[in-house]
């Protein structure tokens, strides 16, 4: 059993301020321990579960956050560390049996929910995939689902798994490590619960893959609109200027095509085009 583990920061446990994930700040090595102790974690659950290979991607922000030497030695595991990648927090999801998606956020504009973003919290203010409003969680389901690639575990707070049960269904293994009281606070497990959390979830996930009851993100015919709604006008006077995109409001542009490779392609293009920040 192949098992594919997204790792994102903000979703880790005890993490409630962008100082603590971002690399430029104070805190940033709190927030590296943190998403290492809960990577660990699940991957001790997913071995549990008879797993026989666990590709891990660090994806979140420069993804060089997870120091490899802190991964233990075990030839069933290995790391894709760097960026940029071609598929971003999903690159190398392929020929998995199941996705975990660890240490992830909720959506821009979800109240009570730490660090709510999508993708670029200075650029983005929404994309909706089909007329259905999504985040990371989403996009990155879908981009699973349309590989063949089911989605069994999502943790992060209580807000993000509100939302990716919302997506995936009941079938999903959720792990809650915390519950926003706003953006920038929660009440929070203390890591030993946390560990124990997400190892018997992430378990429990690995079983559910194995029997081929992990869910996979409905995505109709692998037609897609996908719309992207920025924070100001400017960004997307430069997300617009690529050709083949169609500018349908003052900050949303507009593509469909068939295929969540391409449509997380566009979806990765434009938000680095829309660079603008009004001085
Ligand atoms: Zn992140």
């Amino acid at each position: 059993m192949r098992i594919y583990i997204s790792a994102d920061m903000e979703g880790a446990t005890g993490i409630v301020s962008s100082c603590q994930t971002d690399s430029n700040e104070s805190e940033y090595s709190f927030g590296q321990k943190m998403q290492l102790h809960d990577v660990k974690a699940v991957v001790s659950g997913a071995l549990d579960a008879g797993a026989d290979e666990i590709l891990i991607n660090d994806s979140h922000w420069r993804m060089i956050n997870l120091d490899i030497g802190e991964l233990g030695f075990d030839s069933r595991v290995r790391l894709i560390s760097g960026s940029p990648k071609a598929l971003c927090m999903v690159e190398g999801f392929e020929g998995a049996d199941a996705a975990f998606f660890v240490g992830y956020h909720a959506k821009m504009g979800t109240p009570r929910a730490i660090l709510d973003h999508t993708i670029s919290g200075v650029r983005v203010y929404t994309i909706s995939l089909n007329g259905r409003e999504v985040g990371e969680t989403g996009l990155n389901a879908a981009t699973c689902a349309d590989g063949g690639v089911p989605v069994a575990l999502v943790t992060g707070d209580a807000a993000l798994c509100t939302e990716a049960r919302e997506l995936l269904g009941d079938g999903l293994v959720t792990a809650r490590v915390k519950d926003a009281r706003g953006r920038l606070a929660a009440d929070c497990l203390l890591p030993e619960e946390s560990a124990r959390v997400l190892r018997e979830a992430a378990a429990e996930a690995a079983t559910r893959a194995r029997d081929g009851r992990a869910p996979r993100m409905d995505i109709g015919d692998g037609t897609y609109d996908l719309r992207i709604t920025f924070h100001n006008s400017a960004q997307c006077d430069d997300a617009a200027i690529v050709p083949g995109v169609e500018r349908i409001g003052g900050r949303t542009v507009r593509v469909t095509g068939r295929g969540m490779t391409e449509m997380m392609r566009w979806t990765l293009t434009l938000i680095s085009l829309a660079a603008y920040i009004e001085k």
